[in-house]
Order: structure tokens, then sequence, then C-alpha cells
């Protein structure tokens, strides 16, 4: 754990959290876009990963355009592609019981996946696995069916994302593992989390792109989730301290980073200097 030096002028690919590290709600941090600009300068990649399932990429593409940073497709890879994804790969064609808004639903479906929201005895038995997203369309009957398909038979079980609580205009709502925690206070079981801190999104951004571990940093604001990515998929980190986590907490975090510094403007001049 050190100071940002320009030893990170070595990277090529750099994965940055998007709230409280590049932007504020559609503001960008001060030396934010110096920033990613340098990153093009310098022949690199920039892919912005996010636990937030709400949005889709087209939501992100819009953004990110008209705060002035240039994105396309490939910049960006949230929990929900990275869900979809993973479960494509494993399960093909198989059925899958999931608990979320329709738009999640339909980003499923986009991705060739076979998925019910219901769980009634003639396709109990062909259900494989659960996923479970933020679900701001929640009920007591997907509450009811998730519980049932989790207790009657031993199916897999995978969410989003771990985050209990998700910033609104007048506080917090519950996020996807608030809702996760309430299930297991009924059916004493966990998923496993497939975003943030969960490897899954640092290896796809690096299979997609062709750059190494070593070419790549995982930078962010919080320490248990950006910083623990990284740290499990064996790539450097760097935590700024515009967001959630502050210098002190450095001293007691289980989750130290390679490097720390004030905010991405200081990452700008360690990649300019
Ligand atoms: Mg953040």
């Amino acid at each position: 754990m050190k100071a940002i030096t320009n030893d990170i002028k070595n990277k090529k690919l750099f994965l940055l959290d998007i709230d409280g590290t590049v932007s504020f709600d559609a503001t960008p941090i001060e030396g934010a876009l110096d920033f990613l600009a340098e990153v093009r300068n310098l022949g690199g990649k920039y892919v912005f990963i996010t636990n937030n399932s709400t949005k889709s990429i087209e939501d992100y593409i819009i953004k990110f355009t008209k705060m002035g940073i240039p994105v396309d497709d490939s910049s960006f890879l949230t929990s929900t592609t990275a869900t979809a994804t993973f479960l494509k790969q494993r399960y093909d064609e198989q059925l899958l019981y999931v608990l979320g808004t329709k738009s999640f639903v339909n980003e499923l479906r986009k991705y060739g996946l076979k998925v019910t929201e219901e769980a009634n005895d003639s396709l109990k038995s062909s259900i494989v696995a659960a996923v479970v997203g933020f679900d701001s369309e929640l009920n007591y009957t997907k509450i009811e069916n998730i519980c049932e398909l989790l207790q009657t038979t031993n199916i897999d079980y995978f969410a989003t994302n771990p985050d209990l609580s998700c910033p609104v205009s007048y506080g917090y709502i519950p996020d996807c593992g608030a809702i996760c925690n309430l299930l297991k206070e009924a059916v004493k079981r966990e998923p496993v989390y497939l975003g943030k801190p969960n490897n899954l999104m640092v290896d796809m951004a690096c299979e997609e792109s062709g750059y190494s571990k070593e070419e790549t940093i995982v930078i962010g604001d919080r320490l248990y989730t950006d910083i623990a990515c990284g740290i499990n998929a064996g790539v450097d980190t760097a935590v700024v301290f515009t967001g959630e986590a502050k210098y002190e907490d450095l001293k007691s975090t289980a989750f130290p980073p390679t490097y720390y510094c004030d905010s991405i403007k200081d990452l700008y001049i360690a990649l300019r200097d």
C-alpha cells in the first residue's frame, strides 16, 4: 500500500467504478475527463464496472456522452451483463427462476436465457437455478415462490450484487443484498453474488480486451467491493477518497489497495508526468 506513483504508466486496462470515483450523479469529478483523455492518448482502454443493475448499457452511454466522455458498447460492464453472461455459459438453455424487475427479466432473455417468474409444480422440476436482481417491483408472491424453490429443491442460487442500499433523492432504499438478506432469514441460504467483489467482471474485461492481469488496474471508492474485487482477481488496485473510503480506513481494512490517492485527478497527474 503506497501513495499513487507513475508506475501506473505500465497499465493498459483501467477498470473504473462510477459513483464516487468518476462522477456524482451526472457530474464528473474534477480530473475525471483529463484522466480518461490521458488513457486514450497513451493507447490504453477504460471500462466502467458497476454493481448498479438498474441502468442498461444504453442508459450509461447516454449519461456518459452528456458528460463529454467518449464511450461505446465495450466501455461498460454491469452486474446484470456479468450475471447474464455467466448464466448463459453455465446453464445455456436450462430453465432459471428470476426474481427481478421486468426489465431485468427482458435483459436476461436478450442473452438467450430461458427464464420464468412462475414456480408452479409443472415448472418446478425443470428449474435448475434461481437468480435475484435489485427488484423495485417486488411483491409477496415472488418472495413465496423463491422461498418454496430454495427449500424444496437443491437448485443453485445467484444474485447480481451484494449492495444493501441504493441511494435515491430522499435517502436510501433496499438494494439486491437487502432482498437476499430478507430471504436468508426464512430459508437460511445465501446466494453467490456475481457483481463486485466477485472477480467475474474483471476477468471478463481482461478476456474481452485481451489485456493481461499485469496490465490491468481496478480503481474505486469502496474498499470492500471495488478494491476487494481487484484483489480477488489478482490485479493492482487504487482507492480514491472522493466517495465512501477515507484515508483512516486504510489502517484497519481487510482489503488493502496497491495505491491510494485523494481523487482521480491524482491518477491523471501520475499518468501525465
Ligand atoms: Mg462507488
